[in-house]
């Protein structure tokens, strides 16, 4: 499946906001944003005196879009989703994107990134109630038991990433079992707990136009 390949720390800075999409690295000194908190480019420190409206909903599309590692028509297909449910159309966007596979892994610590939680999906690391699932945009349901297949669980990277943990906190959606290797979704995921700045409404004005 196609992804956004893009140099990670020129998105943190484009959108003018750390997106944490390096793991470990966004945490150290060694984080771009850290050092050159302006806008890539020649231009990038030039102070522009006027933004319009566009321009500011399109900036918060794509910074979320970047969040979640998502390209364009993947991001659109979920926004038709959303926009279809009933309830705030920006609240279910945040909750769908918030209940992929790739983010719960994530959010749990099983991975430092979303970037390299979807590896761990793509590569048939994880199980979604005792069954192989390989799609990091599957979305997960309350009652879910997100699992580690027993022989992944060597895994160097994941098992880093589950000692820091704590650093990133898991959200009260989802409850881990950090000594067997496995979540459960007991929740849906709350707005508030995405802490992220995010206006979401900006993104549903843009889709509306
Ligand atoms: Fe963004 Fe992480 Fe790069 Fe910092 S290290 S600029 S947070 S991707």
């Amino acid at each position: 499946m196609a992804r956004n390949v893009g140099a990670a720390c020129r998105r943190c800075r484009r959108e003018n906001l750390k997106l944490y999409l390096k793991g470990d690295r966004c945490y150290s000194d060694k984080c771009s944003f850290e050092r050159r908190a302006f806008a890539p480019g020649q231009h990038g420190q030039a102070r522009f005196k006027k933004v319009s409206d566009y321009a500011l909903q399109l900036r918060e599309k794509q910074k979320v879009k970047s969040l979640y590692g998502m390209l364009e028509s993947q991001f659109r297909i979920f926004f038709a989703k959303a926009d279809k449910q009933k309830g705030v159309t920006g609240e279910n966007l945040l909750n769908m994107l918030e209940r992929r596979l790739d983010n719960a892994m994530f959010r749990l610590g099983f991975a430092s990134s979303r970037n390299q939680a979807r590896q761990l999906v793509r590569h048939n690391h994880v199980l979604i109630n005792g069954k192989r699932v390989n799609i990091p945009s599957f979305q997960v349901n309350v009652g879910d038991e997100i699992s580690i297949r027993e022989k992944s669980r060597a895994n160097t990277l994941m098992n880093d990433s589950l000692e820091a943990v704590a650093r990133r906190g898991v959200p009260s959606w989802l409850e881990l079992d950090k000594d067997n290797f496995k979540a459960s979704v007991k929740a849906l995921p709350n707005r508030e707990e995405i802490t992220m700045p995010i206006q979401e409404q900006l993104i549903v004005e843009l889709y509306s136009k």
